[in-house]
């Protein structure tokens, strides 16, 4: 359960700019753009610090949100090209 506490209050930092570089903790502070579900992190390829290729998968609604040069688009389908 405190892992799970730890997880609530980083939903509340402050927004950055820009979207930071893909990294194994980031999963904690985003969440679907669509319907604010967790997402499952699967990594294509990674370096020593960032997840370079890979998607991000909603548990609540399925969509998936693609990794790309270690920048997650969170952009909803959309609004993608
Ligand atoms: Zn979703």
């Amino acid at each position: 359960m405190a892992a799970m506490s730890m997880k609530m209050s980083q939903r509340f930092m402050p927004p950055r700019v820009a979207v930071p570089a893909m990294k194994r903790d980031l999963l904690d502070i985003l969440a679907c753009p669509l319907c604010k579900g967790d997402l499952t992190l699967e990594v294509f390829e990674e370096n020593e610090t960032e997840i370079v290729t890979g998607k991000l998968c909603c548990n609540a609604c399925k969509e998936c949100y693609p990794i790309e040069d270690s920048i997650p688009n969170m952009l909803p389908p959309d609004l993608r090209d």
